[in-house]
């Protein structure tokens, strides 16, 4: 993921490539225990080649793969040997009438038919629990999975069911063995498919930009540079760790002084006053409406922080005088 250290990237590889050793064995283990005690447990799993040129080939291999494999297990339910692992399948979603590819860990069909989402990650869990951020990100990110998966499984018929809890798998403890545990996302898969139905489509964004701007990657650094400027963009530090123009965002968020920068919590408390100039001066008295309850509120503020100010420095002119 974009601002991963080298390091941790390739520690994540790493466990990942250990997690799914010897055709999966020990992650089809871990979802046979977790999610599906009642079926057999997995013998051989099949690992289908999910190899396509491109993003949309490899979509139609693994929608390929899901339906096979899903027929297989009706025709032998229940048998050793019909769990599948899909090792990175690749997903499409339309996002905003344009197709967005996704590319889980993997995609684990049972015995039942049924559809399972894993996610792989190197954080660890310490004496049983994991970092409660990073839980809920992992969670929102299979969520998205499980939504893209639903599209697949809709085409076919009977349509399998997609599991609304995925698998997550972390190192356990401060070794590299694997540990488990099922996240139902059924809450963060409704919040997901409100959001992509609100979404503005890319043709109307795309009917807001200038005429003639273009994004394409082979343009001169400058022009491409000032193609991405044409764009508004509401900058806030959760972009850090989700997008690749967060550096360039938070740096013109800077210079326009805009309080986004500073946190969407943050802006929300400072209703319509949008730039950090704009904050100062209403705490001043010298702009804003003073019934607004943010202007009233930074007003009150600044003349408690005065008040402290001044005591302070009180304080201090006594302690000198007593020296
Ligand atoms: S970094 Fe910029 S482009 Fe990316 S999500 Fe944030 S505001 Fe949008």
């Amino acid at each position: 993921m974009f601002g991963q250290s080298q390091f941790a990237f390739t520690r994540g590889n790493a466990f990942e490539a250990r997690v799914k050793a010897d055709g999966g064995a020990e992650l089809l283990r871990l979802v046979h225990e977790k999610l599906d005690r009642g079926a057999e447990p997995p013998a051989v799993g099949h690992v289908p080649d999910l190899s396509a040129t491109g993003p949309e080939g490899r979509a139609a291999r693994t929608a390929l793969a899901l339906r096979e494999a899903t027929a297989g297990t009706a025709r032998a339910p229940g048998l050793p040997g019909t769990w599948t692992l899909l090792d990175h399948p690749m997903l499409a979603l339309d996002v905003a009438g344009s197709p967005a590819y996704l590319e889980p860990d993997a995609v684990v069909v049972h015995p039942d038919g049924s559809w399972t989402v894993v996610e792989i990650k190197s954080f660890p869990v310490l004496d049983g629990s994991a970092d409660p951020a990073k839980v809920g990100a992992a969670a929102r990110q299979a969520a998205v999975y499980v939504l893209a998966l639903e599209r697949v499984a809709a085409r076919l018929a009977p349509a399998p069911r997609v599991r609304d809890r995925f698998l997550l798998v972390c190192p356990k403890d401060f070794s590299n063995l694997p540990t488990a545990s099922t996240v139902d996302v059924r809450k963060q898969r409704a919040v997901t498919d409100r959001q992509l139905a609100r979404l503005t489509r890319i043709e109307d964004i795309a009917d807001t930009l200038p005429d003639g701007v273009c994004f394409s990657p082979e343009l001169p650094a400058e022009e491409l540079t000032s193609a991405v400027e044409a764009v508004p963009a509401t900058y806030a530090p959760e972009c850090l760790s989700t997008c690749e123009l967060a550096f360039h965002c938070r740096a013109r968020s800077r210079e326009a002084g805009a309080v986004t920068s500073l946190g969407r919590p943050v802006r929300a408390e400072l209703g319509g006053l949008s730039t950090v100039e704009e904050v100062l001066a209403a705490a001043r008295g010298e702009a804003g409406d003073p019934d607004d309850p943010a202007v009233a509120a930074l007003r009150r503020a600044a003349e408690l922080r005065a008040e402290a100010l001044a005591a302070a420095g009180a304080a201090a002119q006594e302690a000198a005088v007593c020296l």
